[in-house]
């Protein structure tokens, strides 16, 4: 079982060292950067706990009785997966079909591969309505020595009443129902939920890793592989969405606006963003991916300059740019300004989580680095 997740030695042994003892919180919240394997981790933990046959002292699931392959495959009732859907309220029944097919095509996207991120269309939400349907699934009784799971994707997504609601559900345990909350963004949630959760935090992938899974299962060439995997700071879902994208046309896009964008005008610089932001006409989903991986090289690029001023050359990750960074450095290097402007960075990644004005956002994010990085013409 444990053999196809990568890495997570320490969380592994944490989980097994929970089934052999038989003591088991109420509810974890795995918490961690995306795509490090929170969920794939939650659902090989629910076939171990639910396997017919376990190996390893019971700590380890066999994945081929008929348990593991109904809970690998979401058939069974002892596992529920909950992940952000669509913001509309339509009642039309059109919709309301497709919303539900899309789901089901993600579900059975993740039992085929459980690093496979669940991203549905425009979904910003958790919501109340899913909230008080798993409420309703803990209070039923499991047979005997079986646990029903319970994973909450993307758990701070969870506005107010959806939390509140959750956090009753937490107060009354049932112990047939384990609760897995998985975030990486835990900071969202109430402190009332935190506490009543174990907190298990999950480690970074290693780069070699990455670079093998890319190799055999996406097709990418091995120094292209190599590439990706520096630039995806520990995360599969990171270098598999770089991989799909031409990141070293979107990587000069950045540094053309860095170059070009920040010294002229404000016109200018907004003219220069909408060069680089992706055209209104494609998918909501493509745009806010290309967004987040634009994103996502604005932070490596300031993360670099600040390692090339404070003389840390060896976590330098554009070391083919090394030119146009000592250039960018001997402008904007002072490290305070560099610090904020990462900042405001990750600000504005967060807010392409949460909204859909993906536009606003980087203009937001432009102005606020013009006028960070730039200090007023006396
Ligand atoms: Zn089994």
């Amino acid at each position: 079982m444990w053999t196809k997740i990568i890495g997570q030695d320490r969380v592994k042994r944490i989980l097994q060292q929970a089934i052999r003892s038989g003591k088991l919180p109420n509810g974890y919240l795995f918490t961690g950067t995306e795509g490090i394997g929170k969920d794939a981790v939650a659902i090989e933990f629910a076939k171990a706990l639910n396997c017919d046959t376990p190996l390893a002292g019971g700590t380890e699931a066999c994945d081929t009785c008929a348990a593991c392959k109904a809970i690998g495959t979401f058939q069974s009732p002892l596992i529920r997966m909950v992940f952000p859907l669509a913001k509309t309220d339509s009642w039309s029944q059109k919709d309301i079909d497709e919303e539900i097919g899309l789901a089901s095509e993600q579900l059975a996207l993740k039992a085929d591969d459980p690093y496979h991120n669940i991203v549905l269309p425009k979904a910003l939400e958790i919501k109340l309505d899913q909230i008080r349907t798993i409420r309703l699934e803990a209070s039923r009784s499991v047979q005997t020595g079986k646990k029903r799971v319970i994973i909450i994707c993307e758990a701070d997504t969870m506005r107010t009443e959806a939390q509140n609601a959750l956090l009753k559900t937490l107060e009354e345990p049932q112990a047939s129902t384990l609760f897995i909350l998985t975030s990486s963004n835990p900071a969202r949630l109430f402190a009332t939920i935190q506490s009543r959760s174990q907190d298990i935090r999950f480690d970074l992938l290693n780069p070699v890793d990455i670079q093998q899974k890319l190799v055999d299962e996406n097709e990418v060439e091995p120094k292209q592989a190599e590439f990706l995997a520096r630039l995806s700071g520990g995360s599969l879902t990171v270098a598999r969405n770089m991989a799909s994208e031409d990141i070293l046309e979107l990587r000069k896009k950045v540094v053309q606006f860095l170059r070009v964008g920040l010294s002229r005008s404000r016109k200018n610089l907004i003219a220069e963003l909408d060069g680089v932001i992706p055209r209104r006409g494609s998918e909501f989903m493509e745009r806010r991916q290309t967004v987040e991986q634009l994103l996502r090289l604005f932070a490596i690029w300031f993360r670099d300059a600040l390692a090339l001023v404070s003389n840390n050359k060896d976590s330098i990750i554009n070391t083919d740019l090394m030119d146009d960074l000592t250039k960018f450095t001997s402008r904007f290097g002072d490290p305070s300004r560099l610090v904020r402007a990462l900042h405001i960075v990750q600000r504005a990644a967060s807010d392409t989580r949460l909204q859909l004005q993906l536009r606003e956002v980087l203009i937001t994010m432009s102005i606020e680095l013009e006028e960070t990085l730039l200090p007023k013409a006396a």
